[in-house]
This record gives structure tokens, sequence and C-alpha cells, in this order.
């Protein structure tokens, strides 16, 4: 397996250089055309030069002898070409050997071996008639001086310069940049094998500045979050549990230990006492039970369209009393409509009362609950608000958690942290999403949202 690192730093090493490979041939072939045609050119301007050369040499001497020209001679041995100069009858009057070009070091030619040679015939005219042939011939189509070869080849070295400078920047680069990847996402996994050893304190602290890397960094370090939270949820549950079940055993044990030994006398009242005892007990059991079948029995729901309005307004009476008992008032604002959701109307009506007996139970006396019901543009909501003692900052994001319940010591009701759980797990099956605003001493609202049934729309 290779690391993030070698793998990017391969990759832009290996871009780098096919991109200078690609470049180096395109220059290759753009100069190697350019200068053909230049060469070519410059050969054409040779043989008009030569031409009109002999044409003055006939002008001047009006005849052809073995030294017309002859001087020419010389630069075409000097330059790789041969000539041959003939009269108008096409017989040769001088010529040079091909040969005598074939191994010379004058002129270092475009390819290895010499090639093969060709020639060209040029008329010479002189005042519109044509008094003799000259022929040029040489070995290849274009030929290349040293200064040309030299120049073709320094560009080619710079090409091979630049290419191992952009190699040497980019591979520094990209240690630089895979620096960037692979250190965040190493720290990411240590966190993560910390996490897994239970060590949920453990946080990636370092920052990137790739998008993606840092929303790893976040989720990695916002699972360290939630797993801190429900390892003391689950210890706070054992503990809870424990104390919940030990009061009432050990109240239950000292006193019928003290009746066996006859410390205390056995009377009616003190039996009673102890049987509430045990139906306490008994309750938390039960309260355990029921949040075990509201989880457990999600996938037996039975989904009827149901007037919401409806069932908040029959749960709302139910309430009077207890809220009358209480010197609360319950004010509604429940518009006859059709309120019709997607729902299991048993488990709905659980959601309210619980709502609406937790606003009883933590409300002052003489206060007040508000319950509401609006339609919205894609859902129904329904608002329970009451003026009680509210819920603690700290505590907010935990009430929907099993057997969270808040500061004790603020409140005399009895509770077992299960209420809202209840109404979190159903309000899931139906699609819908509760929300919570709250201020210590000002009150609570718990706000729910609820999808409408398309089918009435
Ligand atoms: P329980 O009421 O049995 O304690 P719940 O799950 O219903 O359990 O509620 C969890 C906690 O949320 C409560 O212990 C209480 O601290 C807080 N809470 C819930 N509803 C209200 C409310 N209307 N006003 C103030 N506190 C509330």
């Amino acid at each position: 397996m290779r690391s993030i690192r070698r793998e990017v730093s391969i990759i832009l090493i290996l871009c780098t250089i096919s991109g200078v490979i690609l470049s180096a041939l395109f220059v290759n072939i753009a100069m190697n055309a350019t200068f053909n045609k230049y060469m070519v050119n410059i050969q054409k301007q040779r043989n008009s030069r030569i031409v009109s050369y002999f044409e003055e040499i006939y002008k001047r001497d009006k005849r052809w002898t073995q030294n017309s020209g002859a001087e020419m001679m010389h630069e075409a041995y000097m330059s790789d070409y041969c000539l041959t100069l003939m009269d108008n009858s096409k017989k040769v009057i001088w010529g040079m050997n091909p040969n005598d070009i074939r191994n010379s070091n004058h002129w270092i030619m475009k390819t290895e071996g010499k090639g093969v040679y060709s020639s060209k015939t040029f008329p010479i005219k002189v005042d519109g008639k044509v008094e003799g042939y000259v022929m040029v011939g040489q070995y290849h189509a274009v030929i290349l001086s040293e200064a040309d070869i030299n120049f073709k080849n320094s560009i080619n070295q710079g090409i091979g310069l630049s290419a191992l400078v952009a190699i040497i920047i980019v591979a520094l680069l990209s240690l630089i940049v895979s620096k960037g990847f692979s250190r965040p996402i190493k720290k990411v996994s240590e966190t993560s094998v910390q996490l897994s050893k239970g060590n949920y304190e453990f946080r990636s602290e370092i920052k990137s500045n790739i998008n993606e890397i840092n929303d790893l960094i976040k989720s990695i370090n916002m699972l360290g979050g939630t797993l801190k939270h429900q390892n003391l949820l689950r210890r706070r549950l054992i503990s809870d549990i424990s104390h919940e079940i030990r009061t009432p055993l050990n109240v239950l044990q000292n006193n019928l230990e003290a009746m066996i030994d006859g410390i205390i006398p056995v009377t009616e009242d003190r039996l009673v006492k102890l049987n509430e005892e045990v139906i306490r007990f008994g309750e938390l059991l039960n309260n355990l039970d029921l949040l075990k079948r509201f989880e457990t029995e999600e996938s037996s729901v039975s989904m009827k369209k149901i007037p919401l309005d409806k069932i908040i307004r029959g749960i709302c009476k139910e309430f009077l009393n207890v809220a009358k008992e209480n010197n609360i008032e319950i004010h509604t604002n429940i518009p006859e409509g059709y309120y019709m959701i997607l729902g299991d109307e048993n488990k709905l009506k659980q959601v309210f009362i619980n709502l609406l007996s937790n606003s009883v139970k933590f409300n002052n006396k003489k206060g007040d609950i508000w319950i509401s019901l609006d339609e919205e543009d894609k859902e129904i909501v329904a608002r329970i608000k009451d003026n009680g003692i509210g819920i603690k900052k700290e505590d907010l994001p935990y009430v929907f958690e099993r057997l969270y319940r808040g500061d004790k010591s603020r409140h005399k009701a009895i509770g077992n942290g299960i209420g809202l759980s209840i109404v979190k797990t159903v309000l899931d099956i139906h699609l819908a999403r509760i929300e919570v605003k709250s201020e210590e001493g000002i009150g609570s609202e718990f706000t729910i949202y609820f999808p409408k049934d398309k089918r009435n729309n």
C-alpha cells in the first residue's frame, strides 16, 4: 500500500514529465517544419543566384570554355552541392564529381548517412535564348549547417534543462501539497483509533484549507463529542437505574428486617407504606418497559388518515381537571380545519399526553399552558407552550434522551426521564420533527412539525 503523500507526488511528477515531453515534441515538430521551409527557400535563392551568375559569365565571354564559372566549384564543394555546366545541346563543358562531396566534413547532414543524390537542371538564358544548362545536385533535400544543428540542439537542451528544473520544483511543491492532505488525514485516523479505544476526549485539533478534509475533521470531532455524550448517558443510565431500584429496595429491606427483628411493630400503616414503595418500584419498571415497547414497536404502527385537531382537542379536555387542581389555565387555539395527517392515533395521543403532563408538572402555581395548531406551507405545526420553570440551557440538548431528567432540585415533580424520549421515538416514526425553546424561569415551548398528508391536497 502506498501513502497519499507518495501517490500525490508520483501523479504530479508524472504529469510534469508528460507535459514536458509533449511540449518538447510540439516545439520540435513546429521548429523542423519552419526550418525546412526556410532552408528550401535559401536553396531556391542559391539556385537562381547560380543561374544568374552563369548568365553574366556567358554575356561577358559570349561562349562557354573549360573555365567558364569554374570559380563556383569551390563554393559548391564547401557547401556540399555539385555543379555541372552544359552547352545548349546539353553537352557537358565541365562537371564536379558527386563522390567528392559525399565524404566531405564541411557540412553536417541532416541525417546519418549521406542520403540519395538528386539533381535539378536550370536553363541559362541570355536575351531570351537558351545558351546552356547548369545542373545543381546534392545528397539531401535540405542541408543543415553546423550552426543550424547547434541552434536546434540548444533549443532541445533548453527544454531538457527546464524539464529538470520543473520536475525539481514540482517534486518540492508536491511534498508541500501532499503534506496538506496527508497530515490532517493521519490526524483523523489517529483520532478514530483513539475513539475506538474509548478515549472519547481525543480530538483532531488540526486545520486544513481543503473543504472536504475540514468537513472530515469536523465530523470525526463531532463523532467524538457524540460518543462522549453517549458514554456519559450510558453511565448515567446505569447509575440512575441502580439508584432508582436501590432506594425502594433499601427501604423495603430495612423495614422488613426491623419488623422481623421486632424492632418496629408490624402495623397496617407500615405495610401500606412498604407496599407504596413496591408500587413505585414497579412503576419504574413499567416505564422502562413502555419505552422499550415504543422503541421496538416501530414496525408495528398502524398508520391511518387522522384529524390532528380532534386528537389534540380531546387530550386538552382530559387535562382540564388536572390543570384546575394545579391552578393552571389551558389556552387553546385549535381552529376547526382539515388538519389531516397520516399517523398512529394511539401513539400520537401519547405524544400530546406526555408534553401536556410535563407542562403541568413543571409549571408554577397559577401558570398557563398554550396549545395551538397551524398550517404552514408543507407542514402542520403544533405548539405546546408554558410559563413554567423552563429548562436549563445545558440540559436543553439532552431532554429527548432516555432517562434524562433536569436538575431535580429545581422542582418537586418526580419524573423518570422517559416521556420526551417516547415523544421523539413516535415523532420519528411519523417523519415529524420536534424543536424545543426554553428559558429558565420563563417557560418552555415545544413545536412539532408534521408533514401534510399529500393525498389530501
Ligand atoms: P420526566 O418528565 O419524566 O422527567 P421527560 O423525558 O418527559 O421526563 O422530560 C425530561 C426532562 O426535561 C424533565 O426531567 C425536565 O427537566 C425537562 N422538561 C420536560 N418538559 C418540560 C417543561 N415543559 N418545562 C420544564 N422542563 C421540562
